[in-house]
């Protein structure tokens, strides 16, 4: 007869061995100034530690809130701001799978690889979809993605505000816009790595559906992320008639958690709190100063970066300034850089899906002077250690003017 006892079943699996949290992290934690996830701020911590009822008056009011501060956010009047359990890329595939299925036309402006995972995902539910591809380093001028509106017909342009992965600032957004408008198209735009840190209105501009997520621009956790859609979009989602295969993602059931205080999956409480936090803390700075932060923060980096003698991956025309991409010095890896810098210096940067670059993010929490001059000076150290030549002061030196307006 079998027993059931654990310890005499042969086939069990054997409870393993394994290390606390402890003896694993660092004991002080590493200065997180990659593309994401960023540092956060006390207030988003301590609200990431509570799990209270998914469904109730609490929660309801916060829910409340958490909609009327994305309002703000997205610069959007609309109903329809959703949360999502799940990265960006999960807000992303909502907007996608809610809006495309079987034969839908989609153009994707593709300037790289988060870009291409809009296309990928509307390939995925189905969609025609064709794209429109970038140089790498540059942005598609309106004639080229006029031509294509011309061309395809589509009946929804995908574009990236920032392109986290090459770090190209599609600056053109509005007027792409605006061209997809005039043709009857809806916009959908990933914002992910770009909401709270630039200007982005969703209602003025004439965009349909816009995602982010939580580890990046709000400094929130990641896991927890968020998505609008315009009135026009949410007709489409009403009206369609085969359902989302995505039962998760699928807007209308999400509807019942998001607006009608009922069940649709256990929401990700503690990380939906976070981002009440982070979402309020936006609010209390506005988003004027958050962008005049950013913009400053940003600026002094590159400029201390190049000052110390490296280069800056995209010109100057089209420069994300959410993530600064920094070429790597021939010779070298990227992967010789983050890890040296990690290391040596506990600061973590990223590298990118394959370009020579290593990119430093300036989103959220990472625009603060402290963690600039630590970043700058890991990286010019990090850069002296490996034999490559860099004027290291000239650099901090930089950063500083850079940081107290140029004086
Ligand atoms: C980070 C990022 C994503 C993906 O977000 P995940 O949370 O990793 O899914 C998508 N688009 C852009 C522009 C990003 O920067």
């Amino acid at each position: 007869m079998p027993t059931s006892s654990f310890t005499s079943a042969s086939s069990a699996v054997p409870c393993p061995v394994v290390e606390s949290l402890d003896a694993i992290l660092p004991e002080e934690p590493l200065l997180m100034m990659g593309a994401g996830p960023v540092p956060i701020p006390a207030a988003v911590a301590k609200a990431n530690a509570i799990v209270i009822n998914h469904l109730g008056g609490t929660m309801v009011k916060v829910i409340g809130q958490v909609k009327s501060m994305a309002r703000y956010v997205f610069q959007t009047n609309s109903k329809w701001v959703l949360g999502v359990a799940g990265p960006g890329s999960a807000a992303m595939e909502m907007a996608i799978s809610n809006l495309a299925w079987e034969g839908t036309r989609v153009l994707s402006i593709k300037n790289g690889f988060f870009s291409e995972r809009m296309a990928e995902m509307g390939r995925r539910v189905g969609a025609r979809v064709s794209t429109l591809d970038v140089a790498d380093r540059a942005v598609a001028s309106l004639e080229e993605i006029a031509g294509a509106i011309r061309r395809e017909r589509p009946e929804i342009v995908t574009v990236v505000q920032g392109e986290t992965s090459n770090t190209v600032w599609n600056y053109h957004l509005k007027e792409i816009a605006a061209l997809a408008k005039a043709a009857g198209a809806l916009v959908i735009v990933d914002a992910v790595c770009t909401l709270s840190t630039m200007p982005l209105e969703m209602d003025a501009w004439g965009i349909d559906a816009v995602i982010t997520g939580g580890q990046k621009g709000l400094s929130s956790i990641p896991g927890v992320s968020l998505i609008a859609f315009s009135d026009a979009a949410w007709a489409r989602v009403k009206g369609r008639t085969a359902p989302n295969a995505h039962w998760c993602l699928d807007a209308s059931l999400a509807e019942n958690f998001w607006h009608n205080a009922g069940y649709h999956y256990t929401a990700p409480v503690s990380g939906v709190l976070a981002l009440h936090e982070a979402l309020r803390l936006v609010c209390a700075e506005t988003l004027e100063k958050r962008f005049a932060r950013h913009l400053k923060c940003s600026l002094a980096l590159q400029d201390g970066v190049a000052a110390m003698g490296l280069r800056l991956y995209t010109p100057k025309a089209c420069r994300l300034n959410s993530v600064v991409g920094i070429e790597v010095p021939e010779g070298f890896s990227p992967a010789d850089v983050c890890s040296h810098i990690s290391r040596m210096h506990q600061v973590e940067i990223s590298g990118s899906f394959g370009l020579p670059i290593v990119r430093i993010g300036q989103m959220g929490e990472q625009c603060r002077e402290h963690n600039l001059f630590r970043t700058v000076h890991a990286l010019g150290r990090t850069m002296v250690d490996l034999g490559v030549k860099v004027d290291l002061p000239a650099g901090v030196a930089a950063l500083e003017r850079g940081l107290s307006g140029g004086k």
